[in-house]
């Protein structure tokens, strides 16, 4: 089945590629789950899914296990309300939102979260935030060992292990799994014997544990614990497996495992504090407010714009909604510094109610469907001197449309400050970027003269490498990822990793 093609109105911005939740011991789990699947929605917009778990009517003692899921935002896939009250019933269930790196559609059996039922194993729902790195090999392997892959995710692969391993109880074989990928991912599994969450040994990807209720939930962003009421417990730590079971309810006590023996140093993505994460986030421990008002102050700092005199007006703007908070910093650095007289405005105005599949009809050019989701303010922005903050430009494809219509405003001056270094390399861990020939970065040789000439701006700056990572929270034995704007990866991806997401198309 073909689904309608996504994103015709898609913003040139890297794609998230999912967000994860899980929640032990509520009774309305699933209902919970679907709050906080909203909450996460900008982690994945093509497809969603809740797999639930009770006590078993038919066999006391045991646990039965329901799932739903479907292409399309959380609100469509769950559209009959009675798929939550009834079909999903149970007091723990887990849930998964994506978007598919093809842009386009997705094989119905790639939808997450996966589940299973097997003599082996019981019942295991699965829910991965990631990419792995030597996906290509394993399912190469596991298939010559007589593996069945139902899907083409690189997610499955777990789900194989886990089934193959030698180990007695279902915890340990989750380790002996994990400790066989490598890469990115932040999982969340629902078993018959609880709830268990782990991020790689690198930590790429954020997954936070916080308190509901009488019961608990994982989520990869606090501010699906916020719109839960539930409280915030600490992070999931890097090369860590949480377990939440009926003991941890009795106890309090959240047990803990390593996954390798050596705990290699963190690699946060520094992506997700310049434009993945919600502001309203905390992630691996930290606001994504503050870094990102942090990073937009160091631009400033790096890149301010001064006034001909103390008293001319510079206009500071960002582009909605990504780029506000980083706006606000750069707003408030630049007056203190460079420009008494800069201000703060709203210079354009996005539409929330452009759709992923809004397609302009008779129209194939980008200003148009731009001006579809953005328009500008003209009275704030004619005959002034103007500064533009986004977080980041890919192809530069919105940005160039972007800066036309901000002229056809009338602005004396037009400068554009980003909140990022230049981007020169895909991401291998979970984010979905254009391949490195479409990157404006390496089509202009990183000759920002080129590119701004291009854009159509005064002048443009991004901030430099050093002022990124000074920006991010500074922590003994945490580091960051950096290999989208330095090509330093800190895990290698095996070849043909990358060709195995998502080649077939139901
Ligand atoms: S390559 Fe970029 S987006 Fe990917 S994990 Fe590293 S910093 Fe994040």
């Amino acid at each position: 089945m073909k689904t309608a093609a996504a994103s015709n109105c898609k913003i040139d911005k890297p794609l998230c590629n999912c967000g994860v939740v899980g929640i032990y011991n509520h009774p309305e789990a699933a209902v919970q789950v679907y709050y906080a699947l909203h909450a996460l929605q900008h982690r994945g917009q093509e497809s969603a899914g809740i797999v639930a778990s009770r006590p078993s009517q038919k066999h006391p003692g045991e646990r039965s296990f329901a799932i739903h899921k479907g292409h399309g935002l959380v609100l469509e896939v769950f559209q009959d309300s009675s798929i939550l009250s009834d079909q999903l019933q149970g007091n723990h269930a887990i849930g998964h939102n994506r978007y598919s790196t093809t842009g386009s559609t997705v094989k119905r059996a790639n939808i997450q979260p996966f589940f299973i039922n097997s003599p082996t194993v019981g019942h295991l729902g699965l829910a991965h935030n990631g990419n792995l790195t030597n996906a290509a090999t394993l399912r190469k392997l596991l298939s010559e060992e007589g593996s069945i892959f139902q899907t083409t995710t690189d997610s499955e692969i777990i789900l194989h292990l886990i089934a193959r391993s030698r180990e007695d109880n279902i915890i340990d074989r989750i380790r002996d799994a994990l400790r066989i990928v490598r890469g990115a991912y932040a999982l969340t599994l629902l078993t018959d014997h609880g709830l268990v969450a782990a991020r790689d040994p690198h930590g790429f990807r954020p997954l936070s544990i916080g308190k509901i209720g009488d019961g608990y939930i994982v989520a990869s962003e606090t501010c699906a614990f916020d719109i839960l009421q539930a409280e915030y417990i600490r992070d999931i730590g890097h090369n860590e497996i949480v377990v939440i079971d009926d003991e941890t309810l009795q106890t309090g006590v959240i047990k803990s495992l390593q996954i390798d023996d050596v705990r290699p140093e963190a690699r946060h993505c520094i992506f997700e504090y310049v434009y993945f994460s919600r502001p309203d986030s905390k992630i691996f421990g930290h606001s994504v407010d503050k870094v990102r008002r942090k990073l937009g102050k160091r631009l400033a700092e790096e890149a301010g714009i001064k006034g001909k005199t103390e008293d001319e007006k510079v206009v500071v703007m960002g582009v909605p909604d990504s780029s506000n908070t980083a706006t606000l910093g750069y707003s408030h650095v630049n007056r203190e510094l460079n420009a008494p007289n800069t201000r703060h405005e709203i210079g354009l105005i996005r539409s929330h109610y452009v759709g992923r599949t809004f397609i302009s009809p008779g129209q194939k050019n980008r200003e148009i469907k731009v001006r579809t989701k953005f328009n500008a303010v003209k009275g704030v922005l004619k005959d002034q001197k103007v500064v533009v903050v986004d977080d980041s430009i890919v192809r530069g494809t919105t940005s160039k449309a972007l800066v036309n219509m901000l002229r056809n405003a009338g602005p004396k001056e037009l400068h554009l400050r980003i909140s990022s270094p230049p981007i020169t390399h895909p991401c291998l861990y979970g984010m979905d970027f254009p391949s490195k020939e479409e990157l404006i970065a390496n089509q202009y040789d990183l000759n920002i003269e080129a590119i701004r000439e291009e854009l159509g701006v005064d002048t443009l700056t991004y901030l430099s490498v050093e002022g990124l990572t000074e920006s991010a929270p500074q922590e003994e034995g945490i580091n960051y990822c950096t290999a989208c704007f330095t090509g330093n990866y800190p895990v290698q991806i095996e070849e043909g990793t990358k060709k195995l997401e998502f080649e077939e198309v139901e």
